[in-house]
């Protein structure tokens, strides 16, 4: 007996279940166990943060990832299963400061850097222990005890060994450059980590007109224009365009003439004539600007499009300024600190760039040199960690240059194969337009940076943690991990001149943290392995994972899949590849799967505090894992995939009609006690050996779309399946059910077992429970080891033709219902035209239109009218057109294949006509793809004697199941009087009710009773 089933799954409940089966069993460990020494498939994860709870837009990631692992293993790969955590940076620390109440670098500062450190490390050790949870009850099956956590030891001197070897190569260096700045944060962000349209908001700020007067012309005045107010006090130049015209105006001021106009001239000069001109700055009261002379210089690019055409220039405060003081050997003045609050000798002391903002309007009102003051919205970059505005500030920096990297980095790029293919182009424009890499932030709990700069002019930069225990002349003893604190109580010698040397304070780019784990995860010229090695520094007892040694690298590197949603292009598809390209020339892995965002149910995006985010573990509740990960599956990846519970319902509403299937099969073997396997299968009929191809076709079509890494075909080729089982295989063998047929049940049985087979990647808990009821004595416990069915031949002809019959009744149903037929009132006569391979199937073609005769030949049922399409024919034909028109009309013409049409000597091509087909009186009609089916529609009495049969069997039938009778009871039927001639067909009736006797009596309805 097969376990009965209800009528539909509660899913979140039977997941539960599976779970701890799994678990008790060892499931995933004897999957593990079998698969040891097959053929490798290295998959490396890309960590995730380990920061807050999981939300659903994660999940989708964690399905692929968990889907072609587990596909993989069905085929017998050995596999890794190594999750990772991004345990250290910016985010982390944002968190933490939130948590704490801490507001600044200094307040971090006060608290003491070990402490904040440790709530750090608290705060990762949680949210790894609440994602492990959260991912296992997806199915995801990892090797959870040994993750890898980014702020480990080990991690930590891969990351110091690179960047030896970028210094060895000449490629590091400190820069003084203008960046984007987070003030809060205290830290500048790169290039890579601002892109994106979330980086953005609109933002109103003041749009001042402000007057710098001249130097040398008495009265007369610049006007420029900001948007910064907070810029002004660092104002040392101001640009105009060397081949623009300026006109002065009455009021003695000067603008571009295409922000003014002409008529106000009083005098007119071109750019070039002003440049050299000397002006009072509007703070120049302020220490700060003692000694500074602010003058006009030339700028090609000065916008005539906004603003007076004259831009005031700061050079301490603007990426562009900066750029020209190099080029106009301008002093760089940068008004405010780390946090944005201005230094004593600019004014304004201690204001931040905001509340600073009024004082100035003020203080330029005061000296009659504001000219006009309004506001203006635009778009402003935000801190992606935080959100705060970002100002612009000079400040050295560490980088990386990009130069030299760049092309072999594409051409690494090119090996790789890319799903969707575009993206592929996507990693290549980025790679073309990188800058140079900045990677160092000035925070605290980060990878700290080993460069130990001398004031020999030497900079030393330290490789591995040895390296510095043998150059350290103090500080080893309190060295209990790689991080700050500690790590700046350690000073080494100077390589040249053997002076003590320091650490500088900067952190590193947390992309170096996971860039790196190609590299420190599989033991890259690590010469032995070392147990637990890998779980080292702040990683000690968070994870057991080993440090393998350098063959076990070369086995596994480089990684043959990895999958991340597309922004990684720019993060950690592009830090791996920069640094694996760096260690050992060449991409880190072979091929990508990348997707695109998570939207609600209405495509909005979701954000906690508009009330629209759904929490993982809510979901996992209210629609169960397996159909998210349906969901999710069946997404295009290029595109955003809307999320919610009304597509969730959905889903489950269409893995029902699986679920029904087996069940169907469940009842019906039971009530014959089918034992699978032991009865002779007996006789196989066409509509056996079709489901037989048709389960190998899908099985093919399943390892295609798996072996592409296309998971939207998988969803299309079951649900295919699906249909083609429950409308066809199922619904045409009913009979043979209920006279428990040996060879239906089991050739059913086989393909509902195969089919689960394929699709557990997709639906692990679902497949695993039928397989469960399903599975022969003999067969594995688990859907999970019982390996990837095989294919044989395939009768491919019997698929097309069912196919096409398929079809034909699809279309007959079409025209039945364009005029109102029911299913229900058989019809005399059908024709068929273009479904040639269909005609061996005539049998099946009448029986599932409930038509007595189908002919198959050419329909003349139809009328063809053909119209000239005027909007192209009109130009084409001129005057030829009037009888080209009547002709048609007339319906003198000839259709030519392809769509065409000849018509009055001329050849019109099918865009050329609109052509309509009709019916003609008496028939209904479908087309499609070139296969056309006509119904006749005319009645006779016995047709809708027949009809009324049929109705009374649909509704006896659906009263039986009202009463709860089971499949084989027999019945009673008694019938109201006025129906009596029904009874000319008592024996049909009886046979698809199972009524022993039928009688006639003086009742309004039939009624049904047990015999
Ligand atoms: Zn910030
Ligand atoms: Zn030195």
């Amino acid at each position: 007996m097969f376990a009965s089933l209800p009528d539909k799954p509660d899913h979140p409940a039977l997941e539960r279940q599976l779970l701890e089966w799994w678990q008790a069993e060892g499931i995933f460990d004897r999957l593990r166990a079998q698969n040891s020494g097959g053929p490798k498939w290295s998959f490396i994860d890309g960590p995730i943060t380990a920061n807050n709870p999981m939300g659903v837009h994660h999940i989708w990631g964690r399905t692929y990832k968990d889907l072609f692992q587990r596909y993989k293993a069905l085929r017998g790969f050995d596999q890794r299963y190594q999750n990772g955590f991004d345990s250290q940076g910016l985010w982390v620390e944002v968190e933490v400061e939130k948590a704490l109440g801490l507001g600044s670098k200094r307040d971090i500062e006060e608290y003491g850097i070990a402490e904040f450190a440790a709530r750090c490390k608290e705060r990762v050790a949680h949210y790894a222990g609440v994602w492990t949870e959260q991912s296992s009850r997806l199915g995801q099956w990892m090797d959870w005890d040994n993750s890898y956590l980014t702020f480990s030891d080990t991690n930590i001197e891969y990351i110091w060994r690179f960047l030896k070897t970028v210094h060895e190569r000449g490629w590091l260096y400190k820069g003084h450059r203008s960046t984007q700045w987070c003030p809060r944060c205290g830290t500048s962000l790169s290039q890579h980590e601002q892109t994106g349209d979330d980086k953005y908001v609109e933002l109103v700020h003041p749009s001042l007109y402000v007057r710098f007067p001249l130097a040398e012309r008495e009265g007369e005045s610049l006007v420029i224009w900001t948007t910064t107010p907070w810029t002004l006090p660092a104002n040392v130049a101001a640009a105009v365009r060397p081949d623009a015209e300026y006109v002065l105006t009455p009021e003695g001021e000067w603008w571009a003439k295409e922000r003014k106009g002409e008529r106000v001239a009083t005098e007119t000069k071109n750019g070039s004539e002003l440049v050299g001109w000397r002006y009072r700055g509007p703070f120049d009261d302020a220490p700060a600007l003692e000694g500074i002379e602010h003058r006009v210089i030339p700028w090609d690019d000065v916008s005539l499009d906004e603003g007076s055409g004259v831009v005031h220039i700061a050079p301490g405060a603007g990426t562009e300024d900066f750029e020209l003081s190099r080029m106009h050997d301008l002093p760089v003045l940068v008004p405010v600190n780390e946090s944005g609050r201005f230094l004593p000798e600019f004014g304004f002391v201690g204001l931040t760039t905001e509340e600073a903002r009024d004082p100035i309007i003020a203080a330029l009102r005061e000296h009659d040199l504001l000219v006009e003051a309004g506001e203006i919205t635009h778009r402003y970059p935000i801190c992606w960690r935080c959100a705060t505005p970002l100002i612009f500030r000079v400040v050295d920096d560490w980088f990386i240059s990009a130069q030299e990297i760049r092309q072999p980095m594409m051409e690494a790029n090119a090996t790789v194969e890319w799903t969707p293919s575009f993206y592929s182009k996507r990693m290549d424009d980025w790679l073309r337009n990188m800058g140079d890499w900045n990677i160092s932030r000035k925070r605290y709990f980060g990878l700290p940076l080993p460069f130990y700069p001398c004031e020999c002019g030497t900079l030393n930069v330290v490789g591995s943690r040895a390296e510095l225990e043998q150059r350290a002349t103090a500080g080893l003893d309190q060295l209990q991990e790689l991080h700050r604190p500690w790590i700046d109580a350690v000073s080494i010698s100077c390589d040249s001149c053997g002076k003590e040397v320091r650490r500088i304070p900067e952190v590193g780019d947390a992309w170096l943290d996971a860039g790196i784990v190609p590299f420190s995860t599989l033991g890259w010229e690590n010469p032995k392995w070392v147990e637990h090695g890998y779980a080292n520094g702040a990683s000690t007892g968070l994870s057991g994972a080993d440090l393998p040694d350098h063959v076990y690298w070369e086995e596994w590197f480089p990684a043959d899949w990895v999958s991340e949603s597309r922004e990684q292009i720019r993060l950690w598809f592009y830090s791996q590849c920069f640094m694996s390209v760096t260690l050992v020339g060449r991409s880190p892995y072979r091929a990508v799967l990348a997707y695109e965002r998570v939207r609600d149910e209405t495509g909005r995006e979701m954000h906690k505090s508009w009330g629209n985010a759904i929490e993982a573990n809510e979901a996992f509740e209210r629609m169960g894992a397996d159909v998210i990960r349906f969901l999710y599956c069946e997404q295009i990846p290029s595109q955003n995939v809307n999320f919610g519970y009304g597509p969730a319902d959905e889903v489950k509403r269409r893995l029902l009609r699986f679920w029904n299937c087996v069940k169907f099969f469940v009842d019906y073997a039971n009530v014959v006690k089918f034992e699978p396997g032991a009865s002779p299968v007996g006789e196989l009929k066409m509509l056996d050996r079709w489901l037989l191809a048709r389960t190998d076709q899908l099985v093919v079509e399943m390892t295609e779309a798996y072996e592409r890494f296309w998971t939207p075909a998988l969803i299309r080729a079951f649900e295919s399946f699906v249909d083609d089982l429950s409308n066809w295989y199922i619904r045409r063998s009913r009979r043979r059910f209920w006279d428990g047929d040996a060879a239906a049940l089991s050739i059913l049985l086989h393909a509902l077992v195969r089919s689960v087979q394929v699709v557990a990647p997709v639906m692990p808990f679902l497949a695993e429970h039928v397989w469960r009821v399903l599975r022969a004595d003999d067969a594995p416990a688990s859907v999970f080891l019982a390996g990837w069915p095989e294919t044989g031949d395939r009768d491919d002809a019997l698929l097309a033709e069912v196919a096409a019959v398929r079809q034909v009744v699809e279309l007959g149903r079409q025209a039945r219902s364009t005029s109102g037929l029911k299913l229900r009132q058989p019809l005399r006569r059908m024709v068929v035209q273009g479904a040639g391979a269909a005609a061996a199937h005539a049998e099946e073609i009448r029986d599932e239109l409930r038509v007595k005769d189908v002919e198959f030949g050419e329909v003349e049922a139809m009328e063809v009218r053909v119209k000239p399409n005027l909007p192209v024919l009109g130009p084409k034909l001129g005057k030829e057109l009037g009888p080209v028109r009547a002709a048609l009309a007339a319906g003198a013409f000839e259709q030519l294949a392809g769509g065409g049409i000849r018509v009055d000597g001329h050849e019109l091509g099918a865009n050329e006509v609109l052509v309509e087909r009709t019916a003609r009186e008496g028939w209904a009609l479908a087309e499609e793809d070139g296969v056309t089916v006509a119904m006749s529609t005319e009645l006779d009495d016995e047709l809708l004697l027949e009809g009324r049969v049929l109705d009374l069997i649909h509704r006896v039938n659906t009263m039986r199941k009202d009463a709860g009778l089971a499949l084989t009871d027999r019945i009673t039927l008694t019938l109201p009087e006025e129906d009596a001639d029904l009874l000319q067909h008592e024996q049909w009736i009886k046979d698809e009710v199972l009524a022993t006797e039928i009688r006639t009596d003086r009742v309004a309805e039939p009624q049904v009773a047990k015999t």
